[in-house]
């Protein structure tokens, strides 16, 4: 009986010492846990600040190429190395002929800038020495923030036949540089999205022909106007945007559309205007359009050559496709360059100053 009963005393105290160990053990796995938490917190909060000054670091020296996701090499004008303050002041140098008719034709068209007064720019020479300290390049955004705007010059990016598979990465680098430019569309099959996005991310959308088929657009008045239409209906539908400003496959002084109408050209410049729709030319040409993927290297030397000749540069470039990728790595560097000169970029306006070539 005695056994039993010590027997039964014992085993009734087992799972009350058990039990208070269990207590026990929990009460320090959770004091432990949130020493440890404190600790993390503390910790991560250190890694993250330090972590954000170096990222910080990182997007002063090659922000589009780390941060964008974009594919391609990114170049920028220090990479390429072919600025040279010299040349660039030799050509700004220059007598400019063309600038003066630039100035006499923005004037009237140009309101915003008229409504200012007027400032002493045209005797200025363009290039700005306190931004290119030592003649260096300076990286990125840095010339955003540092190079002085010079009131007046403005320069339109021209992108045209888009969209393309590399329309989103070259919004991303405008939008990177806070910049706007002109995509003047013709119609691809399954893009719609594209044609959004250049409109919701507060580019211009213009016009340069449903089809880009010179033998159906220049065979007459009525083709080309058909095909105005539907390339203008086309955007409307997929971007709520009715655009009425255009630009000519081949530019107004081309010369093939003569083989499809003799005198198409010199009738379309007056019936174009007559419709309500702007024209626009350019003036600068990257010349992407002279060879399957031209350096970019060459691309900027090209529109470093002219820039300057103008204070309301219109730049020729091509949303094409695998053809045209190395447009797509020259524009930082083409942005940078056209940034450096004290020209701020934006997308064309029907009011805006439009290049109209005269030959
Ligand atoms: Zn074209």
């Amino acid at each position: 009986m005695t056994d039993k009963k010590y027997d039964s005393g014992f085993s009734f105290y087992i799972p009350l010492v058990l039990l208070a160990a269990f207590l026990l053990g929990c009460l320090s796995v959770a004091l432990i846990s949130v020493r440890e938490n404190v600790l993390q917190i503390t910790y991560s909060s250190e890694v993250s600040a330090s972590d954000s000054v170096k990222n910080k670091k990182n997007v002063r020296k090659s922000p589009v190429y780390d941060d964008s996701g974009l594919k391609y090499r990114m170049v920028s004008a220090s990479d390429l190395n072919i600025q040279k303050e010299e040349d660039v002041k030799k050509t700004s140098a220059e007598p400019v002929s063309s600038e003066d008719d630039t100035d006499s034709d923005s004037s009237e068209v140009s309101s915003d800038v008229s409504s200012q007064p007027a400032q002493d720019v045209s005797s200025e020479p363009v290039v700005s020495d306190e931004a290119e300290p030592d003649g260096l390049i300076l990286p990125n955004d840095q010339y955003i923030n540092f190079t002085p705007h010079k009131e007046g010059y403005v320069a339109y990016l021209t992108f045209d036949d888009g969209p393309s598979e590399y329309t989103e990465d070259i919004l991303d680098i405008l939008d990177y540089y806070n910049v706007k430019a002109t995509f003047f569309v013709i119609y691809h099959k399954d893009m719609a999205d594209k044609y959004k996005a250049i409109v919701d991310r507060g580019h211009t959308i213009a016009l340069h022909t449903y089809t880009h088929d010179y033998k159906k657009i220049y065979r007459s008045e009525k083709a080309f106007f058909n095909e105005i239409d539907r390339i203008q209906n086309y955007v409307y539908r997929v971007t709520g945007t009715r655009s009425r400003i255009i630009r000519f496959p081949g530019g107004s002084s081309n010369t093939v559309s003569r083989h499809y109408s003799e005198g198409i050209m010199d009738r379309l410049k007056k019936s174009v205007p007559a419709r309500g729709f702007v024209y626009h030319d350019w003036n600068v040409d990257s010349c992407d359009a002279e060879a399957y993927n031209m350096a970019p290297e060459k691309l900027l030397a090209n529109v470093q050559k002219s820039l300057t000749k103008y204070r309301k540069p219109d730049i020729l470039m091509h949303d094409a496709g695998e053809s045209k990728r190395t447009t797509v790595e020259a524009l930082p560097a083409i942005i940078e360059y056209v940034y450096s000169q004290g020209y701020s970029m934006e997308g064309l306006q029907l009011d805006s100053y439009a290049v109209h070539h005269n030959w």
